[in-house]
């Protein structure tokens, strides 16, 4: 079955994913690179290309253009501007919501009728607005959310209490950004509730560093990018091999018109459906904190 993928937006964050494609066992058979900078896809294409000889399956690597997303199944977008050191991600909120409206139009304008996969920062910002934009149903508007901010929490955890990363099951939610948090009384290493491995200073710890992850990484090397490119792998994979897998993607919450990071169920139809989290009178209130933070960037782009 053909499988093709877009990526809009070719700097760190989309080329790692495109990396982390060519190199894992996906069912993508068509990939189309579109940015602005066309000089730099083409350099990218070459150097990708150049990877086939051996990388685990074939994929046809292309510099694209719009009219490439018609028969595509997926558009990811990573286009737009990235954080300096010292920026927070809403501080892109107005560059990146103007780059954000071109893109879809064009997309759609162009036949697009898969799924939209959304990285750039704001993300729960941007991932609302390429809903708001495409006029798509909202189970087919998916953001990378805090499937990265979950990963983290799992490998620091995983290091401290030296289980494999796979095993603890834990979930950052709410925002991808400040106003995030974990839900603990939810979290478990196996089938044990994580409180009987960790402390609740050392819970505390672990969060503030996952909150922070991204910060640190910029103020170190200007940028992050491994991470998010094989969080938007998992999900690409989640879609094209309808796999139901628990993800946690900004989502569509109808009730608050919000996109927000929880827990869903990803298949080739995008959101199947949320799942519930029984949260603690604490953990409502910071889910409701999160929530408003989002929604009043959105406000501030759609007044
Ligand atoms: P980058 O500057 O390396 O790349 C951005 C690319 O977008 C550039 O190549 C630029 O030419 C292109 N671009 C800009 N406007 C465009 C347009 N109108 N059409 C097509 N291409 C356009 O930035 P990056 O490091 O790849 O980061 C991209 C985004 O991803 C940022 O918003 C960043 O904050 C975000 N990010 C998200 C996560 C996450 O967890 N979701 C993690 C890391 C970074």
């Amino acid at each position: 079955m053909n499988h093709k993928v877009i990526i809009i937006g070719c700097g760190n964050v989309g080329m790692s994913y495109a990396y982390a494609l060519l190199n894992q066992r996906t069912s993508v058979t068509e990939l189309a690179l579109i940015d602005l900078d066309e000089k730099r896809v083409e350099g990218e294409v070459m150097d990708l290309n150049h990877c086939l000889a051996f990388a685990p399956s074939h994929i046809d690597i292309k510099v694209g253009n719009y009219e490439d997303c018609r028969d595509a199944q997926i558009v990811v977008i990573a286009a737009g501007a990235n954080q300096a050191p010292g920026e927070t991600r809403m501080d892109l909120i107005y560059k990146n919501s103007k780059i954000f409206k071109t893109i879809v139009t064009s997309v759609i304008d162009n036949g697009f009728k898969g799924i939209f996969l959304v990285a750039t920062n704001p993300l729960d910002v941007m991932t609302y607005l390429t809903w708001k934009y495409s006029n798509f149903d909202a189970s087919r508007v998916i953001g990378s959310g805090t499937s990265l901010d979950t990963a983290r929490l799992k490998y620091l955890v995983g290091a401290k209490v030296g289980v494999n990363p796979k095993n603890v099951h834990a979930y950052v939610v709410g925002e991808h950004g400040d106003s995030e948090f974990v839900p603990w009384s939810n979290a478990n290493i196996g089938l044990q509730n994580i409180k009987t491995f960790l402390k609740d200073e050392e819970l505390v710890e672990i969060c503030e560093e996952v909150k922070n992850a991204a910060y640190e990484i910029i103020n170190r090397k200007g940028a992050t990018y491994y991470g998010i490119g094989m969080c938007l792998v998992k999900i690409t994979n989640a879609i094209l091999g309808d796999e139901n897998t628990i993800l946690t993607v900004s989502n569509y919450d109808s009730h608050n018109d919000v996109f927000m990071g929880t827990p869903a169920i990803i298949n080739s139809d995008g959101v199947k459906r949320r799942i519930y989290i029984e949260l603690n009178e604490e953990e409502t209130k910071k889910l409701q904190h999160s929530m408003e933070m989002i929604k009043g960037a959105i406000n501030e782009i759609i007044k």
